[in-house]
């Protein structure tokens, strides 16, 4: 499938996945950038894709509904709170975008029913493709907004357990901020010292440093390398405190 990302807010990703004569938004903040970046490839929307209830992953769903007809698929464990849905879905569960099959892996911990999207072999070489929201970022996870610890990080452990080249496509830009804190936890890594070096280079440059790797993930983010439940905790809460 071919991505487009869309940078939208302050730091949000929007993406666009298109395969056949299929195009599905992924977790629309806003409507009109998502809109125009179709209309400018030729693409029609025919699915939203929603990792999560937060208005910054759902706001344009209504807007985007209206103009396309589109259907939108979302998190089963909170239906209630996404707009304009009309399928639910949960762990196990298939979703398709034209010939690429994917499947929902229940995430929760930043809110309670957070889903991602898994679309193996979909990406470019046949890396798998990674929806995750706000689950787990470049160098970082998600606050806890309606889970506990135990919960997250039992939810980066599946998203672990995904192959190294699977491309991590999680809708922060807050990887500069994160490799801030990761350095503190993990200041004899080197396979972070030199990704941070990356970091920046990017960030200089105007460039993304979404998407990464599963493989990069499990080797330089702090809360993929807890070894317990108590440290994934400890590190979270300083995180929360970290300026
Ligand atoms: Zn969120
Ligand atoms: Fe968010």
């Amino acid at each position: 499938m071919e991505i487009v990302q869309i940078a939208v807010l302050s730091d949000n990703y929007i993406y666009l996945a298109h395969d056949g004569d299929e195009t599905v938004v992924i977790d629309p903040a806003v409507a009109e950038p998502v809109l125009a970046a179709a209309a400018a490839r030729g693409w029609t929307i025919t699915q939203i894709l929603n990792t999560h209830w937060h208005p910054d992953h759902t706001g344009g769903n209504a807007a985007i509904k209206a103009a396309t007809g589109c259907r939108i698929t979302g998190p089963a464990g909170e239906a209630a709170k996404i707009p304009g849905i009309d399928r639910a879905v949960a762990e196990g569960d298939a979703v398709q975008i034209a010939s690429a099959a994917g499947r929902v892996i229940d995430v929760p911990g930043h809110t309670a029913g957070h889903n991602a999207y898994y679309f193996a072999g979909a990406g470019d070489d046949g890396a798998g493709v990674l929806f995750c929201g706000d689950t787990l970022f470049a160098l970082g996870c998600g606050r806890l907004f309606e889970g506990t610890p135990a919960q997250m990080n039992a939810s980066l452990a599946k998203l672990m357990a995904l192959p190294d080249d699977t491309l991590v496509y999680c809708a922060h830009e807050y990887t500069q901020s994160n490799a801030r804190f990761a350095v503190t936890v993990e200041p004899g890594n080197a396979d972070l010292a030199s990704r941070v070096v990356d970091i920046d280079v990017a960030r200089a440059a105007g460039k993304p440093t979404v998407p990464s790797t599963i493989g990069l993930e499990r080797a330089t983010n702090p809360f993929t390398r807890a070894a317990s439940v108590a440290e994934f905790a400890t590190r979270r809460a300083a995180k929360d405190a970290f300026r």
